[in-house]
């Protein structure tokens, strides 16, 4: 099995302008009449043992970051390195080992699960994929993440339609641990669950980082969850990250009007704290028509002429809090 080979203090992942645009077709000739521009232009890095929260609504490409960073979707342009490799233009098979640094997990665990495979076939099956351990190392291995992850063994024989959504979710984690991972990518792994075992599937992760020394891309439209896991925040909004600082800068001090906007909409769990709402107007823009200019102005509350025409680019605000717009 080919390791490997990390160059040393790397990111785990780092990806650099990364686009992706999907193709809309039409006829009998499928011609390509235009462009989805789910991502477009998107840079981060994610560190060894780090958390980097992508958040943002819905439509706003996260997921499809997330998808293309792994190359369970092609990206259109852009690099991607995974411990300092660029693994951009890969083939399959040279991609494998780099494919099991990378494991993701799933908003909805039930349909991300196979319904007619037990839970610990699931949770052994990438081990038989990557040629990992005999029949007996595997069965102990499968036993462990399931101790690991809060599940019993004896529910190694259950399938997932005999699980409750928090349990179902600990399966995908215990499935994402087996090949023992330096990333995992969680894509809104905790939005279907109740709020109480988000908290618990949330600390497990926690306390798995700390243990593995993962790194996590914590993908999530809820801020209050990624407040409590990452260490820095990206904000995207139409296929574009408009801001990104560490955890305490941006929400205390949020410079994109839409950062603003996210912020004050959210709750606050201490009920003598006033926040001002400022609601956003209108709905998030078409991706395959985005607006001229800063793809915000539509909504921005601050927006000018030069907002129409001419789109700001990130920039430093000093210790890498960056920001795109004119007026911040
Ligand atoms: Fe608003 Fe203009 Fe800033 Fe865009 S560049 S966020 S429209 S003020």
């Amino acid at each position: 099995m080919a390791e490997v080979e990390t160059a040393s203090e790397a990111p785990v992942l780092e990806v650099e302008d990364l686009k992706k645009h999907f193709p809309i077709q039409s006829g009998m000739l499928k011609r390509t009449i235009g462009h989805v521009y789910a991502v477009d232009g998107v840079s981060f890095s994610v560190g060894r043992g780090k958390t980097l929260g992508l958040v943002g609504e819905s439509g706003c490409g996260k997921s499809t970051v997330g998808r293309t960073a792994m190359r369970l979707l092609e990206p259109t342009d852009g690099k991607i390195k995974v411990s300092g490799t660029d693994v951009t233009n890969l083939s399959k098979t040279e991609l494998r080992p780099y494919r099991r640094q990378m494991q993701i997990i799933f908003q909805d665990p039930f349909s991300s699960l196979n319904p007619r495979m037990t839970a610990g076939e699931i949770v052994k099956e990438p081990l038989y994929i990557h040629n990992i351990g005999d029949d007996a190392e595997r069965e102990e291995m499968t036993k462990a993440l399931f101790d690991r992850v809060g599940l019993r063994q004896s529910q190694m024989q259950n399938y997932p339609h005999q699980f409750s959504g928090g349990q179902r979710q600990r399966i995908g984690i215990a499935r994402a641990l087996a090949l023992n991972p330096s990333l995992i990518v969680g894509d809104e792994p905790v939005s279907a669950l109740d709020v109480s075992i988000q908290a618990q599937v949330i600390n497990l992760m926690m306390d798995l980082q700390e243990e593995r020394d993962m790194a996590y891309l914590f993908i999530a439209h809820d801020l209050a969850v990624v407040e409590h896991i990452s260490d820095e925040v990206a904000v995207m909004y139409l296929g574009r990250i408009v801001e990104k600082a560490d955890k305490k800068t941006l929400f205390t001090n949020p410079l994109h009007p839409y950062t603003e906007a996210l912020l004050s909409a959210a709750p606050i769990p201490d009920p003598t704290i006033r926040r001002e709402k400022k609601i956003l107007q209108g709905d998030v823009p078409s991706p395959i028509n985005p607006p001229k200019g800063c793809h915000f102005h539509t909504r921005c509350p601050y927006a000018e002429e030069r907002c129409k025409v001419e789109e700001p680019v990130l920039q430093n605000k000093g210790n890498g809090h960056i920001v795109a717009c004119h007026l911040r």
